[in-house]
């Protein structure tokens, strides 16, 4: 009997992984725009860097979008959980658009700390990287000149702000132990500097960070299963790596598995990135049930119960 012949793996789940209650949310506004006025309601940019979620959403008549010249006039838009630059809004507002926001409130506390800074007369040193939307929309609340872009801690000491008060903001998906490093880089080199008490990274990239330390050592391999332009993700990848398993890999989607990844692979770690959906881990351990006799242990290290309302056209 096949079943029988099939070699022992030993899977430690952990937990907390996958959806954040910012993803949960910006999918329930699409979804709920579609019920409330039908198709098509555009959305500008990956609601959430999922091709999954991106995918069902269109069956069910989202239309995604780079930038607003793509949504014809009376169209309804919602722009995606990373936030947007304020010049998006105003620009959906001179072009008579009906818009819904699905920016994540904690990127939102984000950029209303930024503008309290910059009323204060403070230059900002934004921490985050390069070309994430996430980035562009925060750096987009102010005008330009008004942050500079810290993306590593060697970049923490040689930045050059200009005279005067000094604050930091961060990216709310960074790896938490690389921020620890830059803030202290920043508070070294400019004591008075203001900013939130530790950083602005949020409480799911912290909890998926922390259980991902908790599989990781002893591991053969941890699979994280998100985009490769999930910054989230990307960093649980990493700290997988430094946290102690011997590989760690982004596993897009489940049928993406190439099998000689297993190879030599007794104990294997999953996780999933804030904006992977839980079939997804579902489908993955179904794969591995074909070949393998699972064991299926899931370690976790925090209860998670935050749910955000929907944006108030909506809710
Ligand atoms: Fe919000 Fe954090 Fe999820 Fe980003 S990862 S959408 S900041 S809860």
């Amino acid at each position: 009997e096949i079943s029988s012949t099939r070699p022992p793996l030993r899977i430690l789940l952990a937990a907390p992984r996958g959806f954040c209650a910012g993803v949960d949310r910006a999918i329930r506004v699409v979804e709920e725009a579609l019920r409330q006025y039908g198709a098509p309601v555009y959305v500008r940019h990956e609601i959430v860097h999922n091709r999954t979620v991106v995918e069902q959403l269109e069956a069910k008549g989202a239309v995604f979008v780079d930038e607003l010249d793509a949504v014809p006039d009376g169209g309804h838009v919602v722009f995606s959980a990373h936030g947007v630059p304020k010049a998006v809004p105003a620009e959906a507002r001179r072009r008579s658009l009906l818009y819904l926001d699905a920016t994540c409130p904690l990127v939102s506390k984000v950029h209303r700390e930024a503008e309290r800074h910059f009323a204060a007369g403070r230059h900002i040193l934004m921490i985050g990287h390069a070309g994430h939307p996430e980035v562009e929309g925060t750096m987009g609340q102010l005008p330009p000149g008004a942050m500079t872009l810290v993306q590593s801690a060697d970049e923490a000491g040689t930045v050059s702000p200009p005279e005067g008060d000094l604050a930091f903001i961060t990216q709310t998906t960074l790896s938490v132990d690389d921020t620890a490093e830059i803030v202290a880089t920043l508070r070294q080199r400019f004591p008075t500097i203001g900013g939130p008490k530790r950083e602005d990274i949020c409480y799911a990239t912290t909890n998926r960070q922390a259980a991902v330390k908790a599989i990781a050592p002893g591991a053969d391999l941890v699979l994280v299963i998100g985009s490769p332009n999930s910054s989230n993700s990307q960093r649980l990848r990493e700290v997988a790596e430094r946290a102690g398993a011997a590989r760690a890999l982004l596993l897009p989607r489940p049928e993406m598995l190439d099998w000689a990844d297993l190879d030599g692979v007794a104990v294997l770690g999953v996780s999933a990135g804030a904006s992977a959906p839980e079939e997804l881990v579902e489908a993955l351990l179904e794969r591995l049930g074909t070949r393998y006799a699972l064991s299926v242990e899931e370690r976790r290290v925090t209860e998670e119960d935050v749910v955000f309302r929907l944006p108030a056209p909506l809710g």
